[in-house]
């Protein structure tokens, strides 16, 4: 047999993982010239597009454009998709080695950090990668509940995600109600009696992690003013000094986007949203029910480490806030996946530019590899994900050309679909997705919505007509 990529013997790749950066990848490897290569693209879920489907703000329609890009790439005939399938319940790691040469993972960062503060458990304190799941509809959040009926919300955490929850709860019915939202989220929003939202920076106004457009853009909503309190508005003298160091063209809009919020005079609007620095939660205080009714942050001031970067200490003066619900923003992080190396503190699969490497020796293990926010942590926008996926597809050809790959017993496309049809009979293919984004669009232009989302799997399979337990799919369902 002639090495894998050839005319005889296409490589065979599986992703596990069809968010951008899967797609991305699947992209890279089409490109090569001279590749005969077939790629197996997995999700967990039936639907493709990770984050642009379930994390994407749905007032944010445009970014999910991005979809038109990964229907290009899925239209080579040697893409496949397989949604419905879970790596480490319908395939295991040894399947994927008895059926490819080489094995990428680009799972994303699937839960969030803790504060590690008292009060975290309480009732009303959640993470916003679960609110904004469930806002998205996605199908493991839909059964989740957030009490609406408070009046103050604490958003801990200055990045972009933060900037989407709280835009999400300031948002009136009528502007949530022309997105793809998920209707059972727009049904509670609109029961929402939420008036103050605030987010918690625990460092200055220089330093928050959201983007530029994205702060900019709340202060363009009709029915919220933004509040920024003068003093957190100031610069301080470290970030001050570390802007005449290094100026920052980007920095210095941010600060003056943030300072003219704070020079605003509110306009009595219905919602007040209120940008809060130098403060970090350092416990999340109950009534008699268990429920959240506080926030209690401590005060803090800045300092350069010895690698000069901007840090944060507590002063000692501390304060208590009323709000009856409390989302955690603090970023995202990885989960580890059945017999991969993973590196627990940072919370990514163990690799090297991709390779994934071995716990103990540190050493390259054949044919596996990892992309995205699983390889490189929860950075960048979804563009950032193109130019680490091509990292990762350069290394897998330099493998390739070196012949370190693996070598599949069972190589060929038809011997797979076998094995799911026993697995996981259950299993999506990308035109049962297509079916379905077609439906979901059709519900969507009678009421004037981009789309109306199916939020559960057993909603999608009976769209498609099929039950939760059927037979091997048809012949006219398979693809490739
Ligand atoms: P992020 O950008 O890393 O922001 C995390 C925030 O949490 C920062 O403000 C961080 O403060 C704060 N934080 C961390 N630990 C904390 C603690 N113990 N106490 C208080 N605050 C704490 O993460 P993200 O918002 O989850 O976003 C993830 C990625 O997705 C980012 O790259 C983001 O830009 C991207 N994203 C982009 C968009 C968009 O383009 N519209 C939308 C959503 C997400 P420090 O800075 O002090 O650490």
């Amino acid at each position: 047999m002639t090495r894998p990529g050839s005319e005889d013997n296409p490589l065979r790749v599986a992703i596990i993982g069809a968010g951008p950066t899967g797609f991305y990848a699947a992209e890279h490897l089409f490109k090569q010239p001279q590749l005969n290569v077939q790629v197996d693209l997995y999700d967990r879920l039936p639907t493709p597009f990770g984050l642009v489907r379930g994390g994407v703000a749905p007032d944010h329609q445009k970014i999910k454009n991005v979809t038109r890009v990964y229907d290009r790439i899925a239209s080579n005939p040697a893409f496949r998709f397989f949604g419905n399938v879970d790596f480490g319940t319908h395939l295991h790691l040894d399947d994927l080695r008895a059926h490819y040469h080489q094995i990428l993972f680009a799972t994303g960062a699937q839960t969030d950090r803790n504060l590690g503060i008292p009060g975290e458990d309480l009732d009303g304190s959640h993470s916003a990668t679960a609110f904004v799941a469930w806002y998205n509809g996605h199908p493991d959040f839909r059964e989740c509940r957030f009490d609406l009926s408070a009046e103050a919300v604490a958003v801990v955490g200055v990045g972009n995600v933060a900037v989407d929850v709280a835009r999400i709860l300031c948002r009136t019915t009528d502007e949530l109600a022309e997105t793809d939202i998920a209707d059972y989220a727009l049904d509670a929003l609109r029961e929402s009696k939420v008036r103050t939202v605030y987010m918690l920076g625990r460092r200055g106004l220089a330093q928050a992690a959201f983007t530029n457009p994205e702060i900019k853009e709340l202060g363009e909503m009709p029915s919220t003013d933004v509040v920024v309190v003068p003093e957190e508005a100031q610069l301080d003298d470290v970030s001050r000094a570390t802007l005449e160091r290094e100026p920052d063209r980007m920095v210095q809009k941010k600060i003056e986007i943030v300072q003219n919020y704070a020079a605003a005079v509110a306009e009595g609007r219905a919602r007040r949203l209120v940008l809060r620095f130098l403060v970090s939660p350092v416990e999340i205080l109950g009534d008699e029910n268990g429920r959240v009714r506080a926030i209690r942050l401590v005060r803090n001031e800045l300092y350069e480490d010895e690698k000069g970067i901007v840090r944060c200490r507590p002063t000692g003066a501390y304060e208590e806030v009323p709000v009856q619900l409390v989302f955690r923003s603090v970023g995202y992080v990885g989960v580890p996946l059945p017999e991969v190396p993973f590196d627990e503190r940072r919370g990514v699969i163990r690799n090297e530019r991709g390779r994934v490497l071995e716990g103990d020796s540190g050493q390259p293990v054949t044919g596996l590899y990892a992309a995205g926010w699983i390889k490189r942590g929860a950075t960048g926008v979804i563009g950032t994900n193109k130019p680490d996926a091509a990292e990762t597809v350069d290394a897998m050809l330099e493998d390739l050309e070196r012949g370190r790959t693996l070598a599949p017993v069972n190589p060929r496309p038809e011997q797979l679909e076998a094995l799911l049809a026993e697995r996981q009979p259950a299993y999506f293919t990308f035109s049962d997705w297509q079916r379905l984004d077609e439906l979901e669009t059709c519900s969507g232009a009678e009421c004037g919505r981009p789309r109306v989302k199916f939020t559960s799997v057993e909603e999608m399979l009976e769209a498609l007509g099929r039950n939760m337990i059927e037979a091997a799919p048809q012949e006219e369902r398979r693809e490739g």
